[in-house]
């Protein structure tokens, strides 16, 4: 018998589902320390000390959706995965604007979901510079904070790295795919609405916090590109 290693990262699974729920944590717990709950909020004394939910979006107590909303508003740097009925568009958008950083669809293959699962436990590369300054907005990227004229722009840990990625090489244009490789996995092939709901949620939270005209440029059928001095 191997002593438990401290080190590894706790993810909770919400599922109501006995056979993926097994097969999951199974899957997970080489390299996890699983929590299972077949309940939405059972799972939620859980989340405290989890370091990425999964989190099946039906469920039988709870509306996936608004438990992905109370678990980010509560923990606002915990990664939410959904886990969601493919092809459901409208349900994919909804989670990703009720805070989740990414969302895999069922049925999905186990190699997919853990390499998705890894890439969001990763934090910002440490070759990041800890401090970067485009125009009035103020990175932090070792105390993963942003400020523009002072006042602190509430990011979730997407979004901040995107910015990240963006403000490295203010200036130039950043194309969709090295953003999704980049911020997301390097292995992506899924949809690019995540980019486009974590985009338009960066612009709307820079806007909000003293930079309306937003140093963001969309380069039609490109990128994006950070202005350096629009700010
Ligand atoms: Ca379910």
């Amino acid at each position: 018998v191997s002593a438990p290693v401290a080190t590894r990262p706790v993810v909770l699974l919400v599922e109501d589902d006995a056979v993926i729920g097994e097969n999951l944590t199974r899957a997970f717990e080489d390299q996890f320390d699983v929590r299972w709950s077949t309940t939405g909020l059972g799972g939620l004394p859980d989340a405290a000390d989890a370091d990425l939910v999964v989190l099946d979006l039906g469920l039988p107590d709870i509306d996936g959706l608004e438990l992905c909303r109370l678990l980010t508003d509560k923990w606002p740097t915990l990664p939410v995965l959904i886990l969601t009925a493919r092809h459901d568009e409208v349900e994919v958008v909804s989670g990703l604007e009720a805070g989740a950083v990414d969302y895999v669809t069922k049925p999905f293959r186990l190699a997919e979901l853990i390499a998705r699962v890894r890439a969001h436990l990763r934090t910002t590369s440490s070759a990041t510079p800890s401090r970067l300054v485009v125009g009035r907005v103020v990175i932090e990227a070792d105390a993963r904070r942003v400020t523009i004229d002072g006042d602190e722009v509430p990011l979730r840990p997407k979004e901040l790295d995107l910015l990240v990625a963006l403000a490295e090489r203010a200036g130039s244009v950043i194309t969709r795919d090295e953003l999704m490789r980049g911020v997301w996995d390097e292995h992506w092939y899924g949809s690019t609405k995540t980019l486009d709901v974590h985009m338009a949620n960066l612009r709307r939270k820079l806007a909000q916090h003293g930079d309306p005209a937003c140093t963001i440029t969309t380069v039609r059928g490109v990128g994006f590109r950070m202005e350096k001095e629009k700010a």
